[in-house]
């Protein structure tokens, strides 16, 4: 997700770049929205980013401030009717809007709208509905906005673009998804500003990190400048960052709560490997986040670090397929072993988590296939035993392979040789953090409220 405002020059030529160095954060989507002439351009699809846009389609995005999107759904459906940017034109306004995270009070907030929750084609665009109907009641966009979220529970990082050009940047009062803030030009001079999911979308573009937009705050961004102001008081906000941004999610050259990512990944390699020995020729990372993890196990065991798989780059993430079956297909589709460095070799493979355990299990019977004696199989996370209600997509324990499983019965149904796992305090050490992040996850203590129709299974 990424905002971008640069007076007197384009401003989706920017976005696209921006898009591009978050495209790991959803591939089911892309979308971008600009501001020109009081009017608001949106074009959105399916697909990559690339995909997504031509030259054609980036000349009709005219103007000099623009948000874009890459979804991956987490409620809602997946086809390109939820694809983001969301628009909404009342006769007073109109504005685009773009989401990070998932919302856990829908149905409540829909029915006291008086909404059919079925109407909405995701928390998003019920957002955007009840916005459009504030200011119709005769808010601005940014009082709309103001009074729609402090009704809002869940996980939410949102940019909005009204027919102004002027964008509003925003994060919950948990701050569950990075946001951050970046100036073009230099702090005296400033040649605009910019938000976005994560640091290297403002490195890509030439921006300047400026800081975190923190939980709770509203950051708007006007040709004239910025300024901000509180959605929530900074007393009823707490650090919730999602502690998976570091250990999965979040690009490693990114910069999370002052920490790279990458350095994050290998320390929780190397308290991996302090945890206990094991005896093995080669240590490898599944890549992609697995990698310095593997590194940071090597430098910590011993152990010679190698590379055993190889992946290819243009197929989707497993982790944030829409849907089993895309997921376990997509194993074989996107990893490759490399024979020669396998074959006779007993192998510790440092795997960034286990989610389903279906991926996992491919995984070692193909590294089996290709001649290992031995996958030590090791995950620089805890078991993820509980549902993520807050933007990842795991809706039900159900679903959890450490939700109804012992260790020793994982291993069992993986297949491999031995297994462990991060212990929660050597992951908090890795990230440098006591409980400034969410862990729900792994703990089952979530620190917003998590309704019941949504942890029973209830999917809309
Ligand atoms: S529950 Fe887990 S995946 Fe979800 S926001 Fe919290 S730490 Fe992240």
């Amino acid at each position: 997700m990424v905002g971008v405002v640069v007076p007197g020059r384009h401003a989706t030529h920017l976005c696209y770049d921006a898009l591009y160095a978050l495209q790991h954060r959803g591939q089911e989507s892309a979308g971008m929205a600009s501001a020109h002439d009081g009017q608001i351009t949106v074009v959105k699809d399916n697909g990559l980013v690339s995909h997504v846009f031509t030259d054609a389609t980036l000349r009709a995005l005219v103007g000099s401030e623009a948000i874009g999107h890459t979804r991956y759904s987490t409620s809602g459906s997946a086809n390109w009717t939820a694809a983001q940017p969301v628009f909404r034109s009342t006769p007073e306004s109109m504005f685009a809007l773009g989401h990070n995270g998932n919302l856990t009070n829908t149905h409540h907030l829909a029915d006291v709208a008086g909404i059919q929750v079925t109407s909405m084609l995701s928390d998003s665009d019920l957002v955007a509905e009840l916005v459009a109907r504030s200011v119709s009641r005769g808010s601005s966009v940014e009082a709309a906005l103001v009074e729609v979220l402090a009704d809002v529970e869940g996980a939410y990082s949102m940019v909005v673009l009204d027919q102004s050009g002027t964008i509003y940047a925003v994060r919950d009062p948990h701050g569950f998804r990075p946001l951050c803030l970046g100036r073009f030009g230099s702090p005296e001079e400033p040649a605009g500003w910019m938000v976005a999911s994560e640091t290297p979308a403002l490195d890509v573009v030439g921006a300047s990190f400026v800081r975190e937009v923190e939980p709770g705050e509203m950051v708007v961004l006007t040709p004239e400048g910025v300024r901000t102001r509180r959605i929530v008081a900074p007393e009823l906000t707490t650090q919730g960052l999602c502690i998976f941004e570091f250990v999965y999610f979040a690009r490693p050259d990114a910069y999370l709560m002052n920490r790279q990512v990458h350095s994050t990944r290998r320390r929780m390699g190397e308290f991996l490997a302090s945890q206990s020995e094991v005896g093995a020729d080669v240590v490898m990372g599944v890549p992609d986040s697995g990698i310095p993890a593997a590194e940071g196990f090597a430098k910590a065991s011993g152990i010679p670090f190698g590379y055993g798989l190889v992946k290819n780059r243009y197929i989707g993430r497993t982790f944030i397929s829409p849907d089993q079956n895309t997921r376990a297909a997509s194993v074989r589709r996107k990893l490759n072993p490399l024979r020669e460095a396998i074959e006779g070799q007993r192998l510790v493979v440092v795997d960034d988590s286990i989610v389903r355990g279906t991926t996992t299990r491919a995984l070692v019977r193909m590294l089996k296939d290709a001649g290992a004696l031995e996958v030590h199989l090791r995950i620089s996370s805890p078991p993820f035993q509980w549902p993520c209600f807050f933007g990842i997509d795991t809706p039900t324990r159900d679903d959890l392979l450490a939700a109804h499983h012992t260790v020793s019965e994982m291993n069992e149904f993986i297949g491999s040789d031995s297994l462990e796992f991060l212990t929660l305090e050597n992951l908090r050490r890795a990230v440098g953090v006591v409980d400034e992040c969410c862990d729900a996850c792994l703990t089952g203590r979530y620190p917003a409220p998590v309704p019941v129709e949504i942890s029973a299974g209830a999917r809309w």
